[in-house]
C-alpha cells in the first residue's frame, strides 16, 4: 500500500507552493506532520467540486492543509466550517486559509468537536459535505452527528480508515485505533442511511452518500 501511494503521489502530485508552506508552518510550530496526503487532498477538492457542495463541515483542522483542499472545491459563495480541539491549531489553520485566499469563507469552532457538533445541531445548521479527520475513538459519534446535520444526498468522507493497512493484515502489529476502524468500517458499510465505498488512497478514505 505504501508503494502504491508513493507511486500515485509521484505521478499525480505537482508542486504546490501554498500547500508546501502549510506543511512548513506545521513543522515550524512544533505540530505533528499528520495532514492528509497530497492525493487525498486532491480527491477532497474534486469531491467538493464534483458534488457541487456549498457548505462543508470539517472535523479536525490541524494547520489547514485539508481545509485549503476542501475550500478549493467550493465556489466563492461556499463556506467551510472547521472544528478543532486546539485553539492554537485553529489560529494557524485560519492564517493559512486566509493566505490562500479563503479567509472570508472559513470559520473555526474550537474545543471538543462533540460539543461543537451539539451546538451546530441546536443552531439547526445543515451541511452538504463532511470531512472527518480527528480523534479516531469518536469517529462513530462524529458519523452520527454528521448524518443528523446532513442534507439529503450529502457526502461524508472519513480519513485513516485503513489504519495503515492493519485493518486488513492479521499478521501486522495493530495500531492504537485498528479495532475502532474495523468496527467503524463495518458500521459505515452496513448503515441503512448510507451508500458507501472505501478507497485505498492515502491511509484509506470512506466516501458515503446520505439518504434521508
Ligand atoms: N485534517 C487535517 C489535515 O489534513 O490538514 C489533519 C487533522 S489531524 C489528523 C487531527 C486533528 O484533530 C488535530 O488537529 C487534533 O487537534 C484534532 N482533534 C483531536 N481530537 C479532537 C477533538 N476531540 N475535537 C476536535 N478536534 C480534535
Amino acid at each position: 500500500m505504501k508503494q502504491i501511494n508513493k507511486y500515485i503521489d509521484s505521478v499525480f502530485y505537482s508542486q504546490d507552493d501554498t500547500l508546501e508552506e502549510v506543511l512548513n508552518s506545521i513543522k515550524e510550530n512544533g505540530m505533528r506532520s499528520i495532514s492528509v496526503s497530497p492525493s487525498t487532498g486532491k480527491l477532497l477538492t474534486l469531491l467538493v467540486s464534483m458534488s457541487g457542495a456549498k457548505n462543508v463541515l470539517e472535523i479536525g483542522a490541524l494547520g489547514g492543509y485539508s481545509g485549503i483542499c476542501l475550500a478549493r472545491g467550493l465556489d466563492r459563495s461556499g463556506t467551510l466550517t472547521s472544528l478543532e480541539l486546539m485553539e492554537s491549531y485553529a489560529e494557524l489553520a485560519n492564517t493559512n486559509l486566509s493566505k490562500a485566499g479563503f479567509g472570508s469563507q472559513v470559520s473555526y469552532l474550537t474545543g471538543p468537536a462533540l460539543q461543537s457538533l451539539e451546538q451546530l445541531v441546536s443552531d439547526n445548521r445543515q451541511f452538504d459535505f463532511f470531512f472527518i479527520d480527528a480523534d479516531k475513538e469518536n469517529y462513530e459519534n462524529y458519523l452520527n452527528y454528521c448524518i443528523r446535520l446532513a442534507e439529503n444526498g450529502a457526502l461524508i468522507v472519513c480519513d485513516n480508515v485503513l489504519a495503515r493497512g492493519t485493518v486488513a493484515d492479521e499478521s501486522a502489529e495493530p495500531e492504537r485505533h485498528t479495532e475502532f476502524m474495523k468496527k467503524f468500517n463495518e458500521t459505515v458499510a452496513n448503515h441503512p442511511q448510507l451508500e458507501s465505498v472505501l478507497i485505498p488512497i492515502g491511509d484509506g478514505l470512506t466516501i458515503s452518500k446520505v439518504k434521508k
